[in-house]
């Protein structure tokens, strides 16, 4: 008999930014179900280690299943979109994920979906940074962000910037910390690593995507 083991302490729930996506991949494609709200989307919820390592592909023989989340594939569709290119309907992104980072989790793939969906409406990011007057389409301090995000969600984020080709360093992904049975947020053990400056620019949706 094998118990299931923990080999990791806790997750980093992490939320995209489409436009910030959009400026760093150069181009980006929309989903062929249609464009993406201007809100955050679910990139990925990732099992790690305190010492900053992470477990991946943690069972070769587990893929993913669209059956298995059938009634959150609405949800999905919305709010764990893919901007890869080409345009697709997300389920290879899905697959990416679930693959290499949720059959680490000890979670199924119903509750590993469900969660990430659940946290991410809890965190309730984009209603956050406009309650603290943070919009989309201008530059803010990444101090004023982190302390929107720290007041509204209680948490302290970690913000992972991208350069625009313009040069400017844009509000790429928000990473939250998640305890390791995924029941609620915690204050991060370890912060992934990287730097973003001292403003920041927080992109709407550019027309020049729209032809994607
Ligand atoms: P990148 O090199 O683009 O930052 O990350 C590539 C991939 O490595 C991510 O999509 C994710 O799957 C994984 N990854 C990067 N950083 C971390 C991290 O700090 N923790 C975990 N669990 N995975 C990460
Ligand atoms: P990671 O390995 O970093 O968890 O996930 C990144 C992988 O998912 C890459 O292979 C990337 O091409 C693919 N991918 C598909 N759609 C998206 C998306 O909307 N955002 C990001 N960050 N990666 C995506």
């Amino acid at each position: 008999l094998t118990v299931a083991q923990n080999d990791f302490d806790f997750f980093y729930l992490v939320q995209q930014w489409p436009a910030s996506y959009c400026d760093t991949k150069r181009s980006c494609c929309y989903p062929t179900t249609g464009k993406p709200a201007e809100d955050f989307s679910i990139h990925g919820l990732w099992p790690n280690r305190n010492d900053g390592s992470w477990p991946s592909n943690c069972d070769e023989g587990s893929s993913f299943h669209e059956s298995e989340v059938s009634d959150l594939v609405k949800r999905m569709q919305q709010e764990w979109p893919s901007l890869a290119c080409p345009s697709s309907d997300g389920v290879r992104f899905w697959s990416h994920e679930w693959e290499k980072h949720g059959t680490c989790s000890l979670l199924n793939q119903h509750q590993y979906f469900q969660t990430a969906l659940d946290l991410k409406d809890k965190s309730n990011l984009l209603q956050v940074l406009k309650d603290a007057g943070i919009r989309p389409g201008k530059f803010y301090s990444l101090e004023k962000i982190k302390e929107a995000i720290q007041e509204g969600v209680g948490y302290t984020p970690f913000i992972e910037c991208n350069v625009d080709q313009g040069g400017n360093r844009q509000l790429y992904q928000v990473y939250l910390c998640v305890d390791s049975s995924a029941s609620d947020f915690i204050e991060c053990p370890t912060f992934p690593h990287g730097r973003c400056g001292s403003e920041i620019e927080f992109p709407s949706f550019s027309s020049l995507h729209d032809e994607a």
